[in-house]
């Protein structure tokens, strides 16, 4: 039986879903759980011992002997197996294999397992793609946050430029692209919003308003 509250944030890539969720939870006081870090650190794991992507059972099997530790502070950090990855798993690379591997059902299926044992712990703002749909069905707030193509092509490009990373913003946006095609469209927990999810369009929004509007709902406003 559930004992905590619960918070779904999903939505598209670049969306802002992690700068929101994290603000939200800061707010109400909650735990943090950026799911979609934990798929990437299977990718840059995958990556790193040359795994081929397409070879689905090495894969899968990388997350049994994988450990993924969040450390939180002022921003948190993502470690693998004891060594900190927050800035290698945010790489191209990592962002182009990413989809990939969370199209595995045995991934999914272990590191589902996982974010609900975190839910289980204490009060959660979750962000991810199926956190509404599967991992969190009965979560008391869903939100499905979403922006136009270009603007979450441009939040992206903005914060590479940001973290020294070079690629053009036509680069950004066919890879968000093609990562939001194969997150829709892969057969397992594909991403899409709940049927009883708040849809906010963040086009044009400020991240704090966005956070402001979450809360109110949160709160019953
Ligand atoms: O949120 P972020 O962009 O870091 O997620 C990286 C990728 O991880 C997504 O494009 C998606 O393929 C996968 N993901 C997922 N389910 C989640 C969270 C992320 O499939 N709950």
């Amino acid at each position: 039986m559930k004992r905590f509250h619960q918070i779904a944030i999903d939505g598209p890539a670049g969306a802002g879903k992690s700068t929101v969720a994290r603000k939200v939870a800061q707010s109400l006081g909650y735990c943090y759980l950026d799911t979609g870090a934990m798929y990437r650190v299977i990718a840059y794991k995958a990556l790193e011992a040359g795994i081929p992507l397409d070879d689905e059972r090495a894969v899968t099997g990388l997350v049994k002997n994988t450990e993924i530790y969040f450390k939180h502070g002022d921003s948190e950090s993502v470690f693998c197996d004891g060594k900190d990855v927050t800035n290698h798993i945010r790489s191209k690379e990592v962002s182009r294999a990413v989809s990939i591997v969370a199209s595995y059902q045995g991934v999914r299926e272990q590191l589902v397992h996982l974010q609900r044992q975190e839910a289980a712990k204490g009060n959660v703002v979750m962000d991810g793609r199926d956190i509404g749909t599967h991992v969190l069905p009965e979560a008391e707030v869903k939100i499905y946050l979403t922006a136009s193509e270009e603007e979450r092509a441009k939040r992206r490009y903005l914060e590479n430029i940001k973290s020294g990373k070079a690629s053009s913003l036509e680069e950004v946006l066919r890879d968000i692209q093609k990562r939001d095609r194969l997150d829709s469209e892969r057969e397992h927990d594909p991403l899409k919003p709940a049927a009883d999810a708040f849809i906010l369009d963040t086009t044009g929004l400020p991240a704090e308003e966005v956070v402001r509007k979450i809360v109110n709902i949160v709160r019953g406003g």
